[in-house]
């Protein structure tokens, strides 16, 4: 978006706000508190300096014309939290601006995103319709989060900033020129054909769909943005504001990366784009990664310096691909596969209303009708910027066509089990040697290697067991609270995990002699209970697994010491099974208890001793002698649910 056109319409905004309306208290309210700041300045080196002395990746940062001023900032990456409401900005030109949270998601284990927008101030002092955007389309702040990699995408004035780490802890602030980036690339049509479109006519029967993307990157990308999926999520978590600003009910969502080879050497973006699903044996590969992965969408992340993107139109369940070169393009590209195009007058396999909307006045246009400088819309004649509604519905309606077709993109694959773990079992220790996968559904596989010394685990759920055996039933198993990624290194040795995962079974021999018959996945038959010291799982923690009929206090579990003499204030709770079970917590004297049984089996989460909602259906809550649990609970016992359990102390 640039300056030119904001300032046409801050222009035209405060003529109407100097003709009759005052400022309201919340935004002066609003002003006097000061949000933390973001980043701030460090002195950086004139451009000229810097590029002589750069390397790696910001060596690629400099010498990307797009790239017009490269600033060097110190940032907190914590600062990428659920608990972050509000953040300011100063940039190197003096503009301020603040934010506040819009969406927190947590995309997977370890990667967060932090969305942050500004309320619209004319929606605040015009008599506004219920269709009129609330949030300032000229502003706007994202990033995604991996451990110290923090990407961002700032928008302030209408001027585009990037964030980005260039190693080692350290970020810079990109003003970014859009006008030296390549165009969107026209869509092609799949080579296998139109898909036949049976969804003109058919309304959605469910009320949102999820739709799974795998990304992939050239070995060219690869080697200039050593954390390329980054930018891919952020366009993604952008994507999904476009969907949700212009109500469309999809939700992308990150299925995972393809790791494979692909030259992209010579080869034209549409060739590149042909590659997804021809190249051998790269396309067998991916198709194979991608059925695993369960992706209904497959983007490339490229190099090549023609086009910002390119993809196939309205396609079928074989070609929803697509490639970027310029990440922004990506909710655009996605939107060709959906079945959207550019500007009504184009033809190709799409419905007369499947158009991005451009209007002359203040030159407005929407995201399918070019990427760069768009609206954070899709066109919907349903919704409004400064009283206009944003489309015809006869020609620009990209929301009702994403709408009418996005159940059968979802449905291109089956949703996942959330429950499946991949396994890789490695011949040798530290994942080394030959290698075989497993992906199990809960239920016992057997692996076809089965010398197996080390193993990495993938998508492990809090509240399952992975268990490891022999045909003589010696065994080794992982369980516990953790969700996630695991390695092990050695099987039959006890060795660092990741916290809230525990190690069960022998070591050496104990273990097994030799051979891996079977892998079990299932619920575990302990129950893992996690305390926090504050409410809302916050403060200190620790935790601890129980068999059915055991009594303890905290204070003989010497991991809980700190949480000892009834210092907790929420739990959660995995793995938990009824009807035949009982999980109580006792003060100091056993006369005040809080009991869980029912019929419920799986995690749940107590966020507050004293608070009895947000408990999962045909779990049932009974607190006995009065007075309050938060701070006194001191024993617990879980076995079966009858009359005489647990035994008094
Ligand atoms: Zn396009």
């Amino acid at each position: 978006m640039n300056t030119t056109i904001w300032n046409r319409i801050l222009l035209a905004s405060m003529v109407m706000f100097f003709g009759g309306c005052s400022i309201s208290e919340r935004t002066v309210a609003a002003a006097n508190s000061t949000p933390p700041q973001l980043f701030t300045l460090e002195p950086t080196p004139e451009r000229n300096v810097l590029q002589k002395t750069a390397s790696g990746y910001l060596a690629t940062l400099l010498g990307d014309p797009a790239n017009a001023e490269v600033t060097l900032v110190k940032i907190d990456p914590a600062r990428v939290s659920q608990q972050t409401q509000d953040l300011a900005v100063s940039l190197p030109d003096g503009k301020t601006a603040q934010f506040h949270l819009r969406d927190f998601t947590t995309l997977k284990s370890g990667i967060d995103s932090w969305v942050g927008y500004k309320p619209s101030a004319w929606k605040a002092t015009h008599a506004a319709s219920a269709s009129e955007i609330d949030y300032d389309p000229f502003y706007y702040l994202s990033m995604v989060r991996e451990g110290d990699k923090l990407v961002g995408n700032l928008i302030v004035e209408g001027q585009r900033y990037r964030l980005d780490s260039i190693g080692s802890g350290r970020y810079v602030l990109i003003k970014v020129d859009e006008s030296k980036l390549p165009p969107d690339g026209e869509p092609l049509v799949a080579p296998a054909g139109v898909a036949r479109d049976d969804t003109k006519v058919k309304s959605p029967q469910s009320a949102h769909s999820v739709i799974r993307l795998m990304f992939l990157a050239t070995n060219q990308r690869k080697a200039a943005n050593p954390w390329w999926w980054l930018d891919l999520l952020l366009a993604m978590s952008d994507a999904n504001q476009y969907m949700k600003n212009s109500d469309v009910q999809i939700t992308y969502q990150w299925a995972g990366n393809f790791f494979g080879d692909y030259d992209e050497t010579g080869r034209s973006s549409s060739q590149q784009l042909g590659d997804i699903g021809k190249a051998q044996p790269f396309a067998s590969q991916v198709l194979s990664m991608r059925e695993e992965l369960r992706a209904d969408m497959v983007l490339m992340y490229t190099t090549e310096p023609s086009v910002c993107g390119r993809a196939y139109i309205s396609t079928g369940k074989d070609s929803p691909h697509s490639i970027v070169t310029c990440p922004r393009s990506l909710a655009h590209e996605l939107g060709h596969n959906i079945g959207a195009l550019h500007k009504q007058g184009e033809t190709g396999n799409v419905p007369e209303y499947a158009y991005g909307y451009e209007t002359p006045l203040y030159n407005l246009h929407t995201q399918m009708v070019a990427s760069r400088d768009a609206l954070p819309n899709f066109s919907n004649p349903r919704v409004t910027y400064l009283g206009m509604p944003l489309g015809d519905s006869k020609f620009n309606d990209v929301a009702r066509r994403f709408n009418e077709r996005r159940e059968t993109v979802e449905n291109f694959y089956p949703p996942p089990n959330p429950l499946t773990v991949l396994v890789q079992l490695f011949s040798d220790y530290n994942q080394r040697g030959d290698m075989c996968t497993l992906k199990i559904e809960p239920g016992v596989d057997q692996p076809s290697c089965n010398k197996v010394k080390s193993i990495r685990v993938y998508d492990f759920a809090p509240g399952m067991k992975l268990c490891f055996r022999s045909e003589e039933y010696r065994r080794v198993c992982y369980a516990g609270s953790y969700a996630g990624d695991f390695a092990v290194p050695n099987l039959k040795a006890v060795s660092v995990l990741p916290s809230g995962l525990v190690r069960e079974g022998g070591v050496g021999d104990d273990a097994f002699y030799g051979d891996v018959k079977y892998v079990e996945y299932a619920m575990d038959s302990l129950v893992t209970i996690k305390l926090y010291s504050l409410a809302d799982f916050k403060g200190e923690t620790c935790e601890f697994r129980l068999a059915t009929g055991t009594v303890g206090s905290l204070s003989e579990w010497p991991q809980c010491a700190a949480l000892s003499g009834g210092k907790s204030r929420s739990a959660k709770v995995f793995s938990f099974s009824s009807p035949y079970n009982k999980l109580c917590f006792f003060n100091a004297d056993h006369r005040q208890s809080l009991c869980f049984n029912g019929n419920y089996q799986g995690n749940f989460s107590i966020r507050n001793w004293d608070v009895g909602t947000d408990l999962p259906s045909g779990l049932v809550r009974t607190h006995r002698g009065g007075g309050y649990m938060n701070g006194s609970v001191h024993r617990i016992s879980y076995g079966n649910d009858t009359e005489g359990w647990p035994p008094a102390p």
